[in-house]
Formats: structure tokens, C-alpha cells, sequence
């Protein structure tokens, strides 16, 4: 069973890797739709970062860079 400061260790970091991710998505060429999906991009995400990805594919993107790091 994982200790609770494991856990909070962990939210801790997946918060940054997010935060790193959006960091990384500045020199992107804003869309108003997702490049992978299609699907339209949420008004605030696309006020707050530059970003050619829906917040799914975004997310999608994070875990697959999670995966391929190990
Ligand atoms: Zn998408």
C-alpha cells in the first residue's frame, strides 16, 4: 500500500509535468481546432497557452511522454 506522502509526492509531480507540457507547447502555431482529433479547442485553454491540441489529446500526449521516458 503506498504511503499518503507517496501520493502527494506523485500529484505533486504529474501537476508540474502538466505545467512543463504546456511550457513546451508555446512555440506551437495556435489552431482553433485540435490537429489530432479535430475537435474544437476550449476557449479558455486556448486563452491561457498556445496550444493545436484539445485538452484530451494534450493529456493523451503527456502520458505517452510519461510512457517512452522509462
Ligand atoms: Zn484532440
Amino acid at each position: 500500500m503506498a504511503d499518503p506522502a507517496d501520493i502527494a509526492q506523485l500529484e505533486i509531480e504529474q501537476t508540474e509535468s502538466r505545467l512543463i507540457a504546456n511550457l513546451k507547447q508555446q512555440d506551437v502555431e495556435p489552431t482553433d481546432d485540435c490537429i489530432e482529433c479535430g475537435n474544437e479547442i476550449n476557449e479558455a485553454r486556448k486563452k491561457a497557452i498556445k496550444t493545436n491540441l484539445c485538452i484530451g489529446c494534450a493529456e493523451l500526449h503527456e502520458i505517452k511522454r510519461k510512457l517512452f521516458r522509462r
